[in-house]
């Protein structure tokens, strides 16, 4: 393990935007040992004034929509506008096949190379909520470093979409014309939770079809309740292969920072994610201490052979592991 730095030199370093030292605080951040969640506790607290003045961006859609290849254009339109973006990305495939459907390091290949861009996978091996606390923190690293723009990027097939939209002040969603919502894997839920649905790879012989997606995608969100920020879920085409309908997406995305900005509606979200990211680190604080405890792993151990042996129900021993818990604290 390489050593850490001291407080001081993490947050001098991230202030001034030295991508090493960011690459080191992140690493930092997503340590489980104790000596390191104490110090990224406290360079977190010290970056705290610098953070948060960031766009913070969710992308979601099917492996195959052209995630990453719309990041990478869209990406590269910011920087041509002068803009520091950073790129993280939620994969909760990770944890379960060891592989993982976002991280090869062939993707973005252009943005990577971007002196002005900065890309950072997901950590792996960890639970959602994990995930998710690695995420809120790095982007707050990111934000420090000086990134104007953060893109969170997360496969639509889980929860993870949910996560994601709960850290982002704006909601993307790719999609593809003809597909078929069902074959696209995307739920309701998550049409609903989109400010814009961009119908991706419209191009050659798609453009048709994907102009004709426009407007079935738009009767269907006219059937959802109008969103607390008052803007109108949009539906556009775009290209990542073409560069087409990149710049409007992005003049979209300033128009809705616009209005939110002005009716309140961006600050408030951004408060109750604040809430709900409290509460989030408290339920993670307590799962983690709870299983990482080693006599609970032990009691655990034996607890688990009488519940999968019928010999004690579940709820019966939920409470007892609990209360063994609650006394190692007392
Ligand atoms: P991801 O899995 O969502 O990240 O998707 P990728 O970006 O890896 O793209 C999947 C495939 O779609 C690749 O073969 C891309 O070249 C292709 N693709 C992505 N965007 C476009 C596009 O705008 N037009 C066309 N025709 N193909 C695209």
């Amino acid at each position: 393990m390489r050593q850490r730095l001291s407080v001081d030199a993490y947050l001098e370093g991230i202030l001034s935007g030295d991508r090493v030292i960011l690459s080191r605080g992140i690493t930092l951040i997503e340590s489980k040992l104790k000596n390191d969640r104490q110090l990224a506790g406290e360079l977190l607290n010290k970056l705290l004034p610098a953070t948060g003045k960031s766009l913070r961006i969710g992308i979601t859609g099917v492996p195959g929509v052209g995630k990453s290849s719309f990041i990478e254009t869209f990406g590269k339109h910011l920087t041509s506008l002068d803009k520091k973006i950073a790129v993280l990305t939620i994969d909760p495939s990770s944890k379960k096949s060891g592989g993982s459907i976002l991280a090869d390091k062939t993707r973005m290949e252009n943005l990577a190379h971007d002196p002005l861009a900065y890309i950072r996978p997901s950590a792996s091996g960890l639970s959602l909520g994990g995930v998710a606390r690695n995420t809120r923190e790095t982007m707050l690293l990111c934000e420090a470093a000086g990134y104007e723009i953060i893109i969170i990027e997360t496969v639509g097939v889980g929860q993870s979409e949910t996560l994601v939209r709960g850290m982002s002040d704006f909601f993307l969603l790719l999609m593809l014309a003809g597909a078929g919502d069902e074959l696209q894997g995307i739920k309701k839920g998550i049409m609903e939770m989109a400010d814009a649905v961009a119908i991706n790879k419209a191009d050659g012989k798609n453009k048709v079809a994907a102009q004709q997606a426009v407007g079935e995608y738009q009767k269907a969100l006219h059937l959802f309740p109008k969103s607390d920020s008052e803007f109108a879920t949009h539906v556009v085409t775009c290209s990542a292969l073409e560069n087409t309908g990149i710049s409007e997406l992005w003049e979209l995305i300033r128009e809705y920072q616009n209005l939110t900005t002005k009716n309140g509606f961006f600050e408030k979200n951004r408060r109750n994610q604040n809430l709900e990211w409290m509460h989030d680190h408290i339920r993670q604080t307590l799962v983690d201490q709870f299983y990482e405890n080693a006599s609970m792993k032990k009691a655990l151990k034996s607890t688990e052979k009488l519940v999968s042996n019928g010999k004690e129900l579940p709820l019966a021993a939920a409470q007892r592991m609990l209360e063994i818990f609650l006394k190692t604290k007392s």
